[in-house]
């Protein structure tokens, strides 16, 4: 199949026009056609946990993307529906009671409040540290831990088409304003960047910053071009909408006036970047999505792709074989498998980094060099991102080679330590130096920032 690249307004033949956005939360079970030949226990069960973690689901992804005759094993539907081993069995006992007792909701939500809080809602430390300054102010809904790149958080890109059930980032979206990042300081976020041209990265990111109208998006990222931006050179949108609402880029009203945007940016000098969300190649089959990658390709955007490695979706190589050969042969770069993070639901998810560092061994084996761009499996811990480079045996002792790919020191990246090896380590915090010594070569400097510069040091 050749592509042109065609960055004339492009017809929607073949879609539908504007495909309506219709989307159920954890009140509306009942309301989900397919979920009405579960039993009653399969829907109790989910009520129970969705009364607990996020859950939003939309018509798209209920009818394209979920093959209902393959429920509950489904990877789609393990993506984005509720299931009872999310839960602790004590928690999950605590609350189915409280909702078969129907107490009050209040009740309900304070318990819900109190289980959340066991879930480890801010990881790393992401909410007090890194918030950047300028003016002696606290910038919320930013994060500027690498030196190269700053996060932004739009206020109003903070849901998203669907919630993936085993998200980092769950606390922003069960209904605790103060968990959430967000900020709709444009102006704050484009002088912080104009202040620091070590800054080349700007990432926008969420929830979903495509759930935003165009308009918005627009009037974060056109005052990008002013000239005292010239260092910033690259744009990323951090994004699952290619597999919730591809419809997005497609029929939604304001999708050409977003796709001219990345257009204008491209001609301009920036680099475009689509962090897009992909856990397992389903999600790239349907007409619609493979029409939406190649109208942001037209632009001259770029699509990268990454995806936390997670159990019951694609703990399994065959999947992420097909997932990085089918994302490369629709000019897809592979970008990052991540694991699992420690929070929310990752008991359910939680992959052994043994078992990680195997499949993600398994499959690239597998590819050609042009999807062996696909670093990992990468840990996004405190100090930085740790890769698992390899497993080996060093000195009469097993143990893990880890590398920074991050680092919260720039100096720190690239260098190798090691970790003793351990067959139950699901996280970096799992882990302790090996050939008994005591810290890594990295401990007192993370620490000494940790607590000093409280205002620098997350995620
Ligand atoms: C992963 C990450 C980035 C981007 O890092 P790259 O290696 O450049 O992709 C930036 N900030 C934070 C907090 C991150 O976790």
């Amino acid at each position: 199949m050749t592509q042109t690249i065609n960055i004339m307004p492009l017809s929607n033949e073949g879609f539908t026009e504007n495909t309506r956005f219709q989307v159920y939360t954890d009140r509306q079970f009942d309301k989900i056609e397919p979920l009405q030949k579960l039993s009653e226990e399969q829907r109790f069960e989910m009520r129970v946990v969705a009364s607990v973690l996020p859950f939003r689901v939309n018509q798209y992804v209920i009818d394209e993307l979920i093959n209902w005759d393959d429920v509950p094993n489904d990877p789609i539907f393990q993506l984005t529906f509720p299931q009872r081993g999310m839960l602790e069995p004590s928690d999950y006992d605590l609350m189915a009671q409280a909702l078969r007792d129907e107490l009050p909701r209040a009740e309900i939500t304070q318990l819900a409040r109190e289980i959340q809080g066991r879930l480890n809602p801010h990881p790393a430390g992401q909410q007090e540290m890194n918030v950047p300054m300028l003016d002696g102010e606290a910038l919320d809904g930013m994060q500027h831990k690498y030196r190269e790149t700053v996060l932004f958080f739009p206020s109003q890109g903070q849901v998203c088409h669907s919630y993936c059930t085993f998200c980092f980032r769950w606390a922003q979206f069960v209904g605790n304003k103060e968990l959430r990042f967000a900020s709709n300081e444009a102006d704050s976020l484009h002088r912080y960047l104009a202040q620091d041209s070590s800054i080349t990265d700007l990432l926008i990111t969420g929830g979903d910053p495509m759930v935003m109208k165009t308009r918005h998006v627009v009037s974060y990222l056109e005052p990008l071009l002013k000239p005292e931006l010239e260092h910033l050179q690259t744009v990323r949108i951090g994004t699952k909408a290619l597999t919730f609402w591809p419809q997005r880029f497609v029929t939604d009203d304001d999708a050409q006036e977003l796709l001219d945007l990345f257009k204008k940016l491209v001609d301009a000098g920036k680099h475009v970047a689509i962090m897009a969300h992909f856990n397992h190649w389903r999600e790239m089959e349907t007409p619609i999505v493979r029409e939406a990658i190649r109208r942001i390709r037209a632009t001259g955007a770029v699509i990268r792709a990454q995806a936390p490695l997670v159990q019951h979706i694609n703990d399994d190589p065959d999947v992420w074989v097909r997932m990085w050969r089918t994302q490369v042969r629709l000019g897809i770069i592979p970008y990052y498998m991540f694991v699992e993070r420690d929070t929310g639901a990752k008991r359910y998810f939680e992959v052994p980094l043994v078992r990680a560092f195997e499949i993600y061994r398994q499959a690239i084996q597998q590819v050609s060099g042009l999807a062996r761009t696909a670093r990992g499996p990468s840990m996004s811990a405190g100090p930085g991102k740790v890769e698992i480079q390899s497993i080996i045996e060093l000195n009469g002792e097993k143990v893990f080679v880890l590398r920074f790919i991050q680092g919260r020191n720039p100096d720190w990246v690239q260098q190798t330590f090691f970790a003793k090896y351990d067959e139950k380590a699901t996280w970096y915090d799992d882990l302790v130096p090996a050939f008994g010594e005591e810290k890594f070569f990295f401990t007192d400097e993370y620490e000494a920032m940790c607590n000093t510069e409280g205002h620098l040091a997350g995620e």
